[in-house]
């Protein structure tokens, strides 16, 4: 355990980050030296099983876990305002939220694009304006969004999120251009097929196919992300803003 004097606690805030690649981000943040906040949507029991398994890193960090609901206003501005409530100041915020509601365009109901959009796009809209403040006051700060290779590529049964994803490179791109002269980076993260709650629903055989077109072979572990959220926020990665940083053993290639 490093000694940090509190001059030097930075604060991160990371969406969704009680199990899969939000767990494995939270972690490494933690272990990084940041004091944490970090949300969920509803499933309580997961999150105290993280919050306690966080907490038992005994990384000297400070943990704290809330509900809250990033798709909405009023969650997206409760978890910027809790933050500035325990911490006072946000370093970095990890837009990590996301949920996939899949299915072919004819047959994908409304409730499934708009439930798509609203937590994977609207929500990290949502969280950025409502952090860009503080921010901008402290002429520093670290974004880091959660986009998908599917993002980039596009893949069949999956228009909504395919889309929520395309679009945050978009919001990404805006935003590092509205905000890179105060001191604020905003990059995006594209994570391959990783082995989460997410991708564990997939059919068998499509899970198969997935590894064969990544050219590493395997599949990746939400580990694998956490390491380049990390890198984008730390002070090596300060020249650099409105990047897409696929982490997905190649896979963007060959789709
Ligand atoms: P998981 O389904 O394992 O975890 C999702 C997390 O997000 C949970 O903590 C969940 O909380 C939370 N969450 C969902 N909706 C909301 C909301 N509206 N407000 C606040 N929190 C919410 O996902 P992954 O770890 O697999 O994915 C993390 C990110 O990486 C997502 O953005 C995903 O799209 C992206 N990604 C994942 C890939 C993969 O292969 N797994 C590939 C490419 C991108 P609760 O438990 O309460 O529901």
């Amino acid at each position: 355990m490093t000694e940090t004097s509190s001059s030097q606690i930075r604060v991160a805030i990371v969406t969704g980050g009680t199990r899969g690649i939000g767990l494995a981000i939270s972690k490494r943040l933690a272990a990084d030296g940041f004091d944490l906040l970090i949300t969920y949507r509803g499933d309580t029991r997961v999150a105290q099983a993280a919050e306690a398994e966080l907490r038992g890193l005994d990384t000297g960090r400070r943990i704290e876990v809330i509900a809250a609901d990033v798709s909405n206003v009023s969650g997206a501005e409760e978890t910027i305002a809790t933050a500035m409530q325990f911490f006072g100041r946000i370093d970095a915020l990890v837009n990590n939220a996301g949920i996939t509601r899949d299915g072919l365009i004819i047959r994908m109901s409304e409730q499934d694009w708009d439930e798509v959009v609203d937590t994977n796009l609207k929500g990290a809209f949502l969280a950025t304006k409502a952090a860009i403040r503080p921010m901008l006051r402290q002429r520093t700060g670290r974004i880091v969004n959660l986009t998908s290779v599917v993002g980039l590529t596009g893949n069949s049964g999956q228009a909504n999120y395919s889309a929520a994803k395309a679009g945050l490179i978009g919001l990404t791109r805006s935003i590092s251009k509205e905000v890179g002269s105060r001191g604020i980076t905003v990059n995006a993260v594209a994570p391959g097929y990783i082995d989460t709650r997410l991708t564990n629903v997939l059919p068998d055989d499509l899970k198969r196919e997935l590894i064969a077109s990544t050219p590493v072979g395997r599949i990746g572990q939400p580990e694998d992300i956490a390491g380049a959220v990390s890198f984008l926020i730390s002070p090596d990665a300060s020249f650099i803003t409105g990047h897409v940083l696929s982490v997905d053993g190649g896979l963007s290639m060959t789709s």
